[in-house]
C-alpha cells in the first residue's frame, strides 16, 4: 500500500539548501518531495531570484509558507513586531524565527507523518532543529549520520541494545564491544558508522519499524539507508554549479579600498536584511550596497532597542566607525588567508540553523 508519509525540504534562499534539494532531485528521483520557503517579507532581492532561478531548474512548485497572509501590516516581521510591542528579535530572544518559520512549517504539517530533510553538511558539528511534533521526522542526507540525535539516542542507549541488536540480524558484534559505560554515545555511532553505514541504516530503520511510530518507520522503503556520501562546503558550491543554478548573489565579493588598503566584502548568509546574526562588515555592506535597506533596518531601532547590542546602526554608518570596520576586516583577511579560507568562511554562518533563513 501506498505510504502517507510526506517528505518537505525547505528552501531558505542560501546554498546549503539549495544545494539540498538539487541534490535529492537527481539522487533520489524516486521521493515525491515538495519544497517550501519561509516568507518573512524582509528578503533580499538577490535572496528572491536565487530561489527563482532555482525553482526553474527543479521545474517543481516552492510553496510559500506566509504566517500573516492576509493581514494589514506591510510584512509578517511588522506584524509579530508589533505584537511584541516593538521589541527586536536578538539572539537570545529569537521569536523571528520561531513566528515567522517554526510554527508556520509545524502548521503546514499538520498532523500528516512527515520526513523533512535538512541541509547541515558533513563538516558541521551541529545538531538541527528537532520538532517537538512526534511526526516530524528530521534527515540529515548531507551527513554520514543521516539520523537525528532523538533516534540516536533511543536506538543505541544501554536499555534498547537487545531490541537493537535483533533489528543488526546477526551484524552486532561491534555493538557487543561497545556497550560498556566507558563508552559514549558518540563514540558508539562513529565505530557503527565506520563498520558499515549501510548495515547501521538498515538497522535503525528496522527499529523504527518495530518500535516507534516515527514517519521513515511508516515507509515501504527508504532509499536513504544506502546513503553513504558526506557532502562538504566545496561539494555544495561544486553542486551548485554544475547545475547551472550558481550561487546567489550576495555571496559576490566586493571590493573597497580604505586608507590605501584593499579589501573586500560580501554578506555570508540569506535571511532577513536586517539580521542580527550579521557581522558589523556585512552591515557596513549592508549600507553601502543596499541603502534603502539599512534605512529601513535603522527605522526599526527605537525605544532603546538595537539590533547590535551597545551600538546603533546611526552610530554603526558613521565615517570613522566604517573606517575602523573595514580596516578590522582587511586585517582579519589577511590572517586568515594565510590559513587560505574563503572569506565567507572568515564571515561564518555561527549562529544559523536551518531555519534561520527559511
Ligand atoms: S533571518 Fe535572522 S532575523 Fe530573520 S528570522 Fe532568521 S534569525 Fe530572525
Amino acid at each position: 500500500m501506498a505510504s502517507k508519509v510526506r517528505h518537505l525540504l525547505g528552501i531558505s534562499g542560501g546554498k546549503d539548501s539549495a544545494a539540498l534539494s538539487i541534490y535529492m532531485n537527481r539522487t533520489y528521483p524516486e521521493l515525491d518531495i515538495e519544497y517550501y520557503n519561509s516568507d518573512t517579507g524582509c528578503e533580499l532581492q538577490e535572496t528572491i531570484e536565487f530561489v527563482d532561478n532555482l525553482k526553474s531548474y527543479l521545474g517543481k512548485p516552492i510553496t510559500t509558507l506566509c504566517a500573516t497572509d492576509g493581514m494589514l501590516e506591510k510584512t509578517p516581521f511588522d506584524y509579530f513586531l508589533k505584537m511584541y510591542n516593538g521589541f527586536l528579535p536578538s539572539v537570545k530572544a529569537r521569536w523571528c524565527t520561531l513566528k515567522m518559520k517554526l510554527d508556520e512549517f509545524e502548521k503546514y504539517v499538520g498532523d500528516t507523518p512527515t520526513v523533512s530533510y535538512v541541509a547541515i553538511r558533513g563538516d558541521e558539528d551541529r545538531d538541527g532543529y528537532i520538532s517537538t511534533k512526534p511526526n516530524i521526522q528530521a534527515i540529515f542526507p548531507f551527513r554520514r549520520n543521516i539520523w537525528s540525535t532523538d533516534v540516536i539516542k533511543e536506538v543505541l542507549d544501554n536499555k534498547n541494545i537487545v531490541k537493537f541488536k535483533e533489528c543488526y540480524e546477526g551484524r552486532c558484534e561491534v555493538i557487543d564491544k561497545q556497550t560498556g559505560d566507558a563508552f559514549t554515545l558518540k563514540a558508539k555511532l562513529n565505530v557503527l558508522l565506520e563498520t558499515d553505514t549501510v548495515a547501521f541504516n538498515h538497522a535503525v530503520y528496522l527499529y523504527l519499524k518495530k518500535y516507534t511510530q516515527l514517519p521513515v518507520g511508516m515507509l515501504d522503503s527508504f532509499p536513504l539507508l544506502e546513503n553513504e556520501d558526506v557532502i562538504v562546503k566545496d561539494d555544495v558550491y561544486r553542486i551548485l554549479q554544475e547545475s547551472g543554478v550558481g550561487i546567489p548573489a550576495y555571496y559576490n565579493l566586493i571590493d573597497f579600498e580604505v586608507g590605501g588598503k584593499k579589501g573586500q566584502y560580501c554578506r555570508s548568509r540569506s535571511g532577513c536584511y536586517f539580521c542580527f546574526f550579521q557581522q558589523k562588515i556585512e552591515w557596513i555592506w549592508l549600507y553601502e550596497q543596499h541603502p534603502d535597506l539599512y534605512a529601513k533596518a535603522m527605522e526599526y531601532e527605537k525605544d532603546g532597542y538595537t539590533w547590535i547590542q551597545g551600538e546603533s546602526l546611526k552610530d554603526l554608518a558613521r565615517p570613522e566607525r566604517i573606517r575602523q570596520i573595514k580596516l578590522e576586516q582587511i586585517r582579519k583577511t589577511e590572517a586568515e588567508k594565510t590559513r587560505r579560507k574563503s572569506l565567507v568562511d572568515i564571515l561564518g554562518e555561527q549562529g544559523t540553523n536551518e531555519f534561520d533563513s527559511i
